[in-house]
């Protein structure tokens, strides 16, 4: 069984594929143009968010949104505590310094209390000048935004959404990539829309920002690409991901994220039946108005239960797993002895030692999903 199966959807779309990258060769079209162009405006119809400009991949993306806002030395910016690296890295990267929150334990998303209680906390302590907030979308589910969008309001914070696993997630009829005052997303392969290598995209309604996200792009470009009127990077989606994508947003929006739903329910279905809960499994939760994209779908192991051994023996069976996040932001060695890792995360601390994710994906079987189940509440 494949964690993701990116070989099986290659081979439903493989015709689709074919043809549109072998036209994008035969056109030695590689680098913009129209299909660049035309994704980005599918995307942006999709989301519902004037601008979209596509680039290199999600870290990228994160990195864009912090520039055109400036942020920089003497900054901090809030960041959930069990994340991938990069949604903290970025902030590093550009001199300012990442304060980590934890998350709450059933959805895994930031916790707004205490999101509000560290702003609380860095301005009382007025050591840096404090900037945005960094909502991720973990494992396919949107944050808490509307709590989020609140707090940002009260202190004056800009709200960046970190979509790059949520992508097709929804609040309401409000859609994932839509909810920060800049949101981002990534195209890595096994995200939940995927290119064929690196890609991804940015996201907001304002003009300003969206005219400066593109020149940073492009090394800082002013009235062309060689006047040169800031420093910036270079950073695009190739036109062959572009053809890709295209042909996997008509799947992802015609069956995809349906039936990764389909999935992820029945092994919601069939891990209750099994009476996993009883032993101390804990599901993922999807709360009341929420969609998610199922980026990931991910179980915390009962206390105590020996993770290594049961990934091993259910790669034995032939299934794989996946530990996602095995260390908080804080602890990472790239913090060691900044702000940064004085943060305290008692959830994320304790959900790094019992998440395990189980494989899925839209062509996931009911009988793959049960294999999984049988062998997992088994072992447990
Ligand atoms: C994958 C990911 C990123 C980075 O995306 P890349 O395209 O790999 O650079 C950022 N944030 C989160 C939450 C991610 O999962």
């Amino acid at each position: 069984m494949e964690f993701r199966d990116l070989k099986k959807q290659y081979q439903v779309l493989k015709t689709d594929i074919d043809s549109k990258v072998q036209a994008a060769c035969a056109n030695a079209q590689f680098i913009g143009g129209a299909p660049v162009n035309e994704l980005e405006k599918a995307l942006s119809e999709y989301v519902g968010v004037k601008h979209c400009i596509t680039c290199a991949n999600g870290t990228d993306a994160l990195s864009l949104a912090a520039m055109a806002w400036g942020i920089g030395e003497g900054d901090a910016v809030f960041v959930p505590d069990f994340t991938y690296f990069a949604s903290g890295e970025i902030v590093a990267f550009e001199g300012a310094t990442p304060i980590f929150v934890d998350v709450c334990r059933d959805t895994y998303n930031l916790d707004p209390e205490k999101l509000e209680k560290a702003i609380i906390k860095a301005k009382n302590e007025g050591k840096y000048k404090l900037r945005a907030v960094i909502a991720v979308d973990l494992f396919g589910l949107p944050a808490d935004m509307e709590k989020i969008r609140n707090i940002c309001d009260k202190y004056d914070l800009l709200l960046l959404e970190d979509g790059a696993q949520g992508f097709g997630g929804r609040i309401g009829d409000k859609v994932a990539c839509s909810f920060g005052d800049i949101s981002t997303t990534s195209f890595f392969p096994a995200k939940p829309l995927g290119c064929y290598g690196d890609g991804g995209a940015v996201f907001t309604d304002n003009d300003e920002w969206a005219e400066l996200i593109r020149s940073y792009a492009v090394h800082g470009k002013g009235s062309s690409k060689y006047d040169n009127v800031r420093v910036g990077m270079n950073s695009r989606l190739d036109t062959v991901q572009a053809c890709v994508l295209d042909v996997k947003f008509s799947a992802f929006k015609k069956y995809e994220l349906e039936d990764v739903n389909k999935v992820a329910s029945k092994y919601t279905e069939l891990l209750t039946a099994a009476g996993a809960q009883d032993k101390g499994l804990v599901l993922p939760v999807v709360n009341d108005g929420f969609y998610s994209s199922w980026a990931q779908y991910t179980v915390q192991l009962p206390k105590g239960a020996d993770r290594e051994k049961i990934q091993s023996e259910m790669k034995a069976l032939g299934i794989p797993t996946m530990i996602y996040y095995i260390k908080p932001m804080h602890c990472q060695g790239a913090f060691e002895g900044t702000d940064s890792a004085a943060a305290e995360c008692e959830v994320t601390d304790e959900i790094c030692t019992r998440v395990l994710s189980l494989p899925l994906d839209p062509y996931k079987s009911d009988e793959d999903v049960k294999k999984v189940v049988d062998a997992l509440v088994e072992l447990i």
